[in-house]
């Protein structure tokens, strides 16, 4: 099959077969739409790619994407300082933002730990969660970490580092399914786990 396809599209249909859930068939039909695109609109398709990764870092305070200095919510002055929601990735804030309920900060982990994929506390950003929780203006830091053996895992291993410092940790209540991810749990469901939370 591949065959038949001339070099450089062949080079883009693999690399379309990267993202998540594109098959060869999806990542065909997109190599042939971006053949069909005129110049102008071709090269902006090229140029957003390479904007994600010269213009976005991560924020130096909670870690999340950003392509300001220090990202919006870090900087905003109506948010709660004093409450840190711990989160696995950034897509988990955007979900969070969603239910407008939530008005204090956020830390992103970009990971969770996971012994058998080599995954451990260094590849996270533990070091940088721990420097913020130094200056006693956080009371409160909720484990938002998904219902799954590494999520609850990576709960339980910072609940552990972080009471000793005489900071309430705090725990989602879920009504999310076990072994479900934040990321699919409806804004009611993750308003009523939010405001339900318990004590760990
Ligand atoms: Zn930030």
């Amino acid at each position: 099959m591949a065959d038949f396809n001339a070099q450089p599209l062949e080079r883009l249909i693999n690399n379309f077969q990267k993202l998540p859930g594109v098959g060869r068939k999806g990542a065909t039909r997109m190599a042939y739409q971006v053949l069909s695109m005129d110049k102008a609109e071709a090269e902006e398709f090229a140029n957003a790619i390479m904007a994600v990764h010269s213009q976005i870092h991560r924020c130096p305070v909670c870690q999340n994407f950003t392509e300001k200095e220090v990202c919006r919510i870090c900087d905003s002055a109506s948010r709660d300082k004093s409450v840190i929601c711990i989160v696995e990735s950034p897509r988990d804030i955007t979900t969070f933002e969603k239910t407008r309920e939530y008005k204090g900060t956020y830390h992103v982990l970009h990971g969770l730990i996971s012994p058998l994929d080599g995954i451990g506390v260094d590849q996270l950003t533990v070091k940088e969660l721990l420097a913020r929780l130094s200056d006693d203006t956080v009371k409160e830091v909720i484990m938002a970490t998904n219902p799954t053996v590494e999520g609850e895992a990576t709960a339980m291993y910072l609940s552990r580092l972080i009471k000793p410092m005489d900071i309430k940790v705090t725990r989602l209540a879920y009504g999310l399914p076990v072994g479900s991810s934040l990321e699919f749990a409806d804004e009611v469901t993750l308003f009523r786990a939010l405001k339900g939370r318990t004590e760990i």
